[in-house]
């Protein structure tokens, strides 16, 4: 019997169930050299097991391998927050972080690069407040220079049930894999399409997965307009001309300001309907499918809001907050709320921002 490789799950599960789309994705992200190991310029998917080099990339972007989207919805758990086993409030405890929304994800970063926890970090690449592609970040000098939001590079594919699979991503890791092959483990910076897209890495066993150490997930409701017929729709809205955005910060709105100062500010609402279309059918606000997730939400200012979801990622919270690179509300503000009702709080904001997002999707 001919030896099975992994293209023969989207046949059998996808293909032969009448359930394939002919989307392309598969071919898309296909790694086999000189052609495509698996085709579908004819009209049909064809497949050359010759040329695969068991990657498995086709099973991570394919949007109807439904095996897969239940395995890695089990690693998320239940309901719009998904696993949530600590919620806080948190700023810097570093001197040399300076971040209008608590300098949180930087802090933490630098605590896991500085106590060799990882070797590398991978973030979006910096220009102004677009990024384009990811980077990998080895010193603390580069990792600082990164604070703040950047749009980011958003090439998604809508799957199932709200759930949108960054593509980018998958095509960054790899590269960066390839670039660098030697042992380290990373942290990602990811936005929750982008968590989605490494937690199917994870499943699917895809290559650098075993190398991404800690996901940290940034809530998202919405991105800025990737393309220009949606830039310019979104320019004659604002006022405002993207090209000269000097910052973008996301929280319980979308504030712009451009190298001149001058600032737009636009509901979340709002700023989605001119995002990329996949933001609109993206159920997922507080990156579900990451070690940890921060977003602004809920926080007071200085501050972000932290959920950690895995045990590996509340440990390198803690380990964070013992050495002084994080500091919770009640070590900065002795008269904070009680960790009861702070935690309570933080859970009714996030979740009210879900269930804002989710009546977009849903309608
Ligand atoms: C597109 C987008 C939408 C967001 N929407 C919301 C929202 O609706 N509600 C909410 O509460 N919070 C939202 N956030 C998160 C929030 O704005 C802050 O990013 C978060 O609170 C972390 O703040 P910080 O000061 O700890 O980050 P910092 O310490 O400044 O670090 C931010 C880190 O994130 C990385 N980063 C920036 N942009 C991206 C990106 N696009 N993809 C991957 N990594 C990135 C940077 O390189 C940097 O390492 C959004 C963020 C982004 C990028
Ligand atoms: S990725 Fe798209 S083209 Fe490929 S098998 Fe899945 S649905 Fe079909
Ligand atoms: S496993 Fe990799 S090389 Fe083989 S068909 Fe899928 S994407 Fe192409
Ligand atoms: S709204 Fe969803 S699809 Fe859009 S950038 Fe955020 S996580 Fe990605």
């Amino acid at each position: 019997m001919a030896e099975r490789k992994p293209f023969d799950r989207l046949l059998d599960e996808v293909v032969n169930e009448g359930n394939c789309s002919l989307c392309g994705a598969c071919q898309n992200q296909c790694t086999a050299e000189g052609a495509f190991a698996v085709d579908v310029a004819s009209g049909d998917v064809s497949v050359h097991p010759e040329l695969c080099t068991e990657c498995r990339s086709c099973l991570v972007v394919c949007p109807e391998l439904a095996s897969s989207d239940r395995a890695v919805d089990a690693l998320a758990g239940e309901g719009l927050l998904g696993n949530v086993l600590d919620v806080s409030m948190m700023t810097t405890g570093l001197w040399r972080v300076r971040s209008a929304a608590g300098g949180v994800v930087t802090s933490l970063l630098l605590h896991l690069l500085e106590s060799g926890e990882v070797t590398g970090v991978v973030i979006p690449s910096a220009k102004g407040a677009w990024g384009s592609g990811h980077v990998l970040v080895k010193t603390p000098e580069e990792l600082l220079a990164a604070t703040g939001n950047r749009v980011g590079k958003l090439t998604t594919i809508a799957l199932r049930n709200g759930r949108v699979s960054n593509l980018s991503v998958l095509a960054s890791l790899r590269a960066l894999h390839a670039a660098d092959p030697d042992a380290g483990d990373w942290a990602v910076v990811a936005l929750p399409c982008e968590a989605y897209t490494i937690a199917r890495m994870r499943v699917e066993k895809v290559e650098p997965y075993a190398r991404v150490k800690h996901v940290i997930g940034l809530f998202c409701f919405t991105n800025l307009p990737g393309h220009a017929a949606g830039l310019r729709k979104f320019e004659q809205a604002t006022g405002m001309t993207l090209g000269d955005l000097a910052s973008v910060s996301f929280g319980g709105t979308v504030r712009l300001t451009n190298a001149e100062g001058e600032t737009r500010e636009l509901a979340l609402e709002e700023a989605l309907r001119f995002g990329p279309a996949n933001c609109q059918r993206c159920a997922d606000v507080s990156a579900r499918f990451s070690d940890i997730s921060i977003g602004a939400v809920g926080a007071w200012p200085g501050f972000s809001t932290v959920v950690a979801r895995t045990r590996g990622g509340l440990q390198a919270l803690h380990r964070a907050q013992r050495e002084g690179y994080l500091r919770a509300a009640p070590d900065v503000y002795s008269d904070a709320p009680e960790r009861g009702a702070l935690e309570e709080g933080l859970v009714r904001s996030v979740q009210g921002l879900a269930e804002r997002k989710m009546a977009v999707v849903l309608a």
